[in-house]
């Protein structure tokens, strides 16, 4: 088993030795600032109590409070929010906005739960970590298996607590209580911008182009959306049942409405089923993991066939796997770079809770897009430079910039 905060820590070790960063920094880095486990005591419909974990793990603040979602699955472990936290931090300095990293999640199966389970079981966890988050301090967001009804009952247990209104507690709620226009598909559109430069910069004509996304969650489901909107054609889809094939193209706005009706892309007219290990390893321009970690390894990142490899998901794909892809001519857009649309317009929508100002969908669009494709040349200019593959030197960029604020603020006392 790859241990996800094992993973991460070396990629801190790997950019911290390309851009000779002081021992001390990186001693500092490597360690989480704050992290509490939870008990989550839940009255299930059948009327017992049953007992959920749950974690948040603050990275670190020095850029400004800390900023990552709440994952529910039930192969959460701490490791794993660890390294979800420490990549926030990374990718909030990647698209320069004023965040450090958190993450949070409870192991638990949502699928299983009933809608007042999983109410209760959302509150009592916001309920618990209250006194280590806040609007000034560390705001969650969604992630795995979290949408914004979840995020709204978090809000309102803040604010039952506190006794008025802090919409700035979380971000992706619903617009009715404080959401943003634009954000349930930033991460997708925020991802697409960079497939756009991307394929420019690779010559690839995106209106001939093909793709393949795996997973059909809130990110890969929108990622199907815009790059069949800029032309590509999506062969195959996939979600945790499996995956489908279809080379004449799927028609992403179908597949919709079948998973919404079915629960699963699984069946779609016209598709031929396949795995998600076969789903990887298909031939097409662009391949889009929107789903879990450690997708792509050491053990099939030979066989990837893609041009361009963006990833919406976080650590999809490991250390090896990197090294193989670039060898291999693959051109990667990292995580921390290629799903940052999410926290930019999670940032967004925080500045118009504080200043009680809502924007139009029309500028959350434009300022997702400026932010986005500086994001993307300033890590491929580095790429070049220095001769190191895109995740390296968006790590380069990040890992300098963090860095910079802790040299300059010192160690207290
Ligand atoms: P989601 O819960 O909306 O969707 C997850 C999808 O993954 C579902 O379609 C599910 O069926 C599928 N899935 C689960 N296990 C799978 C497996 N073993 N193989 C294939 N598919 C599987 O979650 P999401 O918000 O879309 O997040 C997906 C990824 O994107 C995660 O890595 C998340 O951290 C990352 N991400 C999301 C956002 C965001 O704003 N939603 C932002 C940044 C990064």
């Amino acid at each position: 088993m790859i241990n996800p905060h094992e993973v991460a820590v070396k990629q801190l070790e790997m950019a911290a030795e390309q851009i000779n960063l002081d021992p001390d920094i990186l001693e500092v880095l490597k360690h989480h600032q704050r992290i509490l486990t939870v008990s989550i005591p839940v009255r299930m419909d059948n009327g017992r109590i049953k007992v959920f974990i749950g974690f948040r793990a603050q990275h670190n603040s020095s850029r400004g409070p800390t900023k990552g979602g709440i994952r529910y699955h039930p192969n959460v472990t701490l490791d794993e929010v660890k390294a979800l936290s420490m990549w926030m931090t990374w990718k909030t300095a990647v698209v320069a906005i004023p965040y450090g990293g958190a993450k949070g999640g409870i192991i638990c199966n949502p699928k299983e739960l009933s809608q007042g389970e999983l109410e209760r079981l959302s509150r009592r966890y916001f309920f618990e970590i209250s006194s280590i988050i806040g609007p000034e301090r560390d705001i969650p967001a969604p992630d795995v298996y979290t949408n914004p009804q979840i995020m709204a009952w978090m809000a309102d247990t803040y604010e039952m607590i506190r006794g008025y209104s802090i919409p700035g507690i979380i971000t992706g709620k619903p617009l009715e209580i404080g959401g943003s226009e634009g954000r349930v598909e930033a991460t997708a559109l925020g991802l697409s911008h960079c497939v756009e430069v991307a394929a420019q910069k690779l010559n690839l004509d995106l209106k001939s182009s093909t793709a393949v996304i795996q997973g059909y969650g809130n990110a890969g489901s929108y990622a199907a959306h815009f790059l069949e909107k800029m032309g590509c054609r999506i062969i195959a889809l996939s979600d945790s049942k499996g995956g489908i094939l279809k080379r004449e193209g799927l028609d992403s706005s179908a597949v919709y409405e079948h998973k919404k009706k079915t629960t699963s892309v699984i069946g779609f007219e016209g598709s031929e089923k396949i795995t998600n290990e076969q789903l990887l390893e298909l031939e097409s321009d662009i391949l889009v993991p929107a789903a879990l970690e450690n997708q792509i390894t050491n053990k099939n990142a030979d066989n990837i066939k893609c041009k361009l490899l963006a990833e919406a998901a976080n650590g999809p794909t490991t250390i090896e796997a990197d090294d193989i892809l670039y060898k291999n001519n693959i051109l990667i857009i990292p995580d921390i770079l290629a799903n940052a649309g999410g926290v930019t317009v999670s940032y967004f929508e925080w500045v118009q809770n504080l200043q009680r100002y809502y924007w139009t969908e029309e500028r959350v669009k434009k300022e997702l897009k400026q932010i986005m494709v500086k994001a993307f040349e300033d890590c491929y200019k580095i790429s070049k430079n220095k001769k190191v593959h895109m995740r390296l030197a968006a790590y380069m960029l990040a890992v300098e910039r963090v860095a910079n604020t802790l040299k300059i603020r010192g160690i207290w006392p």
